[in-house]
């Protein structure tokens, strides 16, 4: 699936494709199994007629929910949003990232609890979206069995009468519809049994498709640096811990399964006419924040760090520290006074970048280190991934990008990242508590 959903024309085509494709399936066959004169055992049963048409009807259903069923958007009032010390920040939205949300490219925002954005819905499986998405896989598989049974039927009466002469037996075109029927039906049959299957997977243990990818990547590299931690060198100089991590948001296989379908009503679940969880409002509640399971040293450690985009970042801008208490400061200064104090602090900078500089050389020089440092050695001249280009692929050379994840907006914000419209609003804050006290 990987990059489809880049093509303008997949992008354009994919929906009223998949209407074609349900529509060939489901009323093309039922057309040949009526109107044949010479496909035996003749027109399906009324019962057979009902139940599968009452399926398709509802995998219509499903599917324009899947595909109509806005992604979630997160609303900010002037409230400032704070994550545990480490803000996650994307460029794009210009607005802090809570957990769980990642930016797409397509839906062009950042999207709570994004699984992947699906080219065949042309819409992100997310917080929202989850359960429709679910519940078309599912439905539709009922179908797709249903269709089985009733061609399998047909098959099994040429069986029957292979000793008649052949012009007793079914007309030409009925066969080549037969067939081609056969041949896309167990193509499609066993493309959605497979994505159930994953769906139904990253269902019970509430692991989406990015986060699967995110632990395979954290689990080779912690392999691969074979200890428990290590600290790698930020671009500010600042030491970025590497540790071995659990993954949080498994609560239970209950309460996973009940939180993506937005109710512990069971009979609900599969209901076609059942609603989806929420965005929570005012910067609180559902899709801003997620219970975790505790299994890890605190809150708030997913996603693990990627220790190669890291040292990257360090050998491409080895910038100094960003002293944002001097920023606000300047705010309030004249012209005069602001030049000045920007002259010193671009004097601090150049200093610091100078030291560091010469640090990160000496790191880079020596490959086998003293053991504090990087000492993943076998990483050190950068992962690359199975195409060749730099950075970590999964076994079927799979990137974040290839869940429509906007890469540019991904760089886990340190700091450094916090434009200072953010800042001024955090001084609101600031200040408004001050007052309080
Ligand atoms: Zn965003
Ligand atoms: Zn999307």
């Amino acid at each position: 699936m990987a990059g489809l959903s880049d093509a303008p024309l997949i992008r354009s085509i994919a929906v009223p494709a998949v209407c074609l494709l349900i529509a060939f399936l489901g009323y093309f066959s039922q057309f040949l199994f009526y109107f044949s004169t010479t496909l035996e055992p003749g027109p399906p049963s009324p019962r057979e007629t009902i139940i599968f048409n009452t399926l398709l009807a509802i995998l219509y259903l499903t599917y324009f929910r899947t595909v109509l069923v806005d992604p979630g958007r997160y609303v900010f009032t002037e409230q400032v949003i704070e994550v545990d010390g480490k803000l996650r920040w994307c460029k794009k939205c210009e607005a802090p990232k809570p957990p769980r949300a990642h930016h797409c490219r397509h839906c062009a925002r950042c999207v709570p609890k994004m699984d992947h954005h699906c080219p065949w819905t042309n819409n992100c499986v997310s917080m929202t979206t989850f359960p429709h998405f679910l519940r078309f896989l599912v439905y539709t598989n009922l179908s797709l069995w249903m269709l089985g049974y009733l061609l399998w039927q047909r098959y099994y009466s040429l069986w029957e009468s292979r000793n008649l002469p052949a012009y007793l037996g079914p007309s030409l075109p009925a066969l080549v519809a037969l067939a081609a029927l056969s041949l896309v039906g167990s193509v499609t049959s066993l493309a959605l049994f497979i994505m159930l299957v994953n769906t139904v997977k990253s269902w019970v243990f509430n692991q989406t498709m990015i986060e699967g990818w995110e632990q395979d990547r954290h689990e080779a590299i912690a392999d691969r640096g074979g200890r428990d931690w290590w600290d790698v060198t930020g671009p500010d100089g600042k030491k970025v811990r590497f540790e071995r991590i659990e993954f949080p948001y498994d609560i239970g296989i209950f309460a996973n399964m009940a939180q993506a379908m937005g109710t512990s009503n069971v009979l609900m679940w599969f209901s076609p006419l059942a609603g989806n969880p929420k965005v929570g409002k005012d910067g609180a509640g559902a899709g801003w924040t997620w219970e975790e399971n505790g299994f890890n040293r605190k809150e708030g450690m997913w996603p693990p760090p990627d220790p190669e985009k890291i040292r990257r970042a360090a050998r491409q801008q080895p910038t100094a520290r960003r002293d944002f208490a001097a920023e606000l400061r300047e705010l309030d200064m004249s012209p005069e006074e602001r030049k000045e104090a920007f002259k010193q602090r671009q004097e601090a900078d150049m200093k610091r970048k100078r030291m560091l500089v010469a640090e990160l050389e000496e790191v880079d020089g020596s490959d086998v280190g003293d053991g504090s440092d990087d000492s993943d050695g076998a990483v050190h001249d950068g992962d690359r991934g199975l195409d060749g280009a730099p950075g970590w692929t999964n076994t079927d050379g799979e990137r974040l990008e290839d869940y429509g994840v906007d890469d540019e907006a991904e760089e886990d914000a340190l700091d450094e990242d916090v434009p200072i419209a953010e800042l001024i609003r955090r001084r609101k804050v600031l200040q408004r508590d001050h007052r309080d006290d």
